[in-house]
């Protein structure tokens, strides 16, 4: 039989178990995610083990952060795979909720993200950061944990998050961790797996364009509309629809003409239906 984690399905039960944790003296991590998991997501909970005793991962699909015309339905859902890669990255248990356990008759409180959550994918995506740091304070209501991991991949969302986080006095620590790549540069992502071989390919464009910034900052170049313009032009080689490739402010995501010490770079793009979003912090080494 292949190893699989315990499943928790029910929000009191994983919320008690994590009491028992609490009482004991055990530090314990949540790594949230959506399932369809990878190596992205692994190296989140291999990071949580390394810092807490007990580890819990969260699979929900969770329909409020997507809009009417996204890919909520077609969302990969792979449990069983999922279940045996948390095993093999040494995970405790998985909470799996159903929707009408996230979401019971009633349900009408909603979290208003912050600032940091306006820009790029809040212009994008309207709604997307308000289901996600309301399922967000929710997991962190129902898994109490001490750590929360998330990955850099998602730039912005981690961003929403810390700031969630101190704005709301929310007593759990925000662990950010880098992005993990395959071997080519593209970011691992559930959505990867939409893309034929061909987008497969062309998918590329966007770790190209984001080396190509950071090697055009490395060489000199501050201004962020020349490093925008030089992004654009690598991704027009490979994507079929750019929505951004921007430099901004690391912190508050507001735009800056010049960069001092560090930005970061960030795009949204499409090939075909696929929607795929990368970036890269800017750093003299
Ligand atoms: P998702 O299932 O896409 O909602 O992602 C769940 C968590 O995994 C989020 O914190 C993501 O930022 C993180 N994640 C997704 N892809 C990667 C990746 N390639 N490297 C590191 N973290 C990732």
């Amino acid at each position: 039989m292949t190893n699989s984690v315990p499943v928790i399905h029910d929000p009191r039960e994983m919320q008690s178990l994590v009491q028992s944790w609490q009482r004991a003296g055990l530090r314990s991590g949540l790594v949230p995610t959506m399932g369809a998991l990878h190596e992205g997501h692994l190296s989140l909970v291999r990071t949580a083990r390394e810092t807490c005793d007990r580890v819990v991962a969260t699979i929900f699909v969770n329909p409020t952060q997507f809009g009417p015309k996204e890919d909520f339905s077609r969302y990969p859902r792979t449990l069983d795979a999922d279940l045996t890669l948390l095993a093999s990255a040494s995970c405790d248990v998985a909470f799996v909720p159903d929707r009408e356990a996230m979401y019971p008759p009633g349900f009408s409180t909603s979290v208003e993200p912050p600032a940091v959550s306006v820009p790029l994918e809040g212009m994008c995506r309207p709604g997307h950061f308000g289901g996600v740091a309301t399922v967000v304070l929710k997991l962190f209501g129902i898994a109490p944990t001490d750590a929360a991991f998330f990955g850099q991949k998602d730039f912005q969302q981690a961003r929403v998050i810390e700031r969630m986080v101190a704005d709301l006095n929310v007593p759990i620590e925000v662990v950010v961790c880098p992005t993990v790549r395959e071997t080519d540069g593209l970011a691992m992502s559930s959505r990867n797996r939409y893309l034929s071989p061909e987008d497969r390919q062309r998918a590329l464009a966007l770790w190209r364009a984001l080396e190509r910034a950071q090697q055009l900052f490395r060489a000199g170049e501050h201004h962020t509309a020349a490093l925008s313009q030089a992004m654009h032009a690598e991704l027009a080689k490979g994507v079929d629809q750019v929505e951004y490739a921007v430099v901004v402010d690391p912190d508050t995501l507001g735009e800056i003409s010049h960069v001092e010490k560090r930005a970061v770079a960030l795009i949204a793009a499409r090939l075909g239906h696929t929607r795929l979003i990368d970036n890269l912090i800017l750093t003299i080494p």
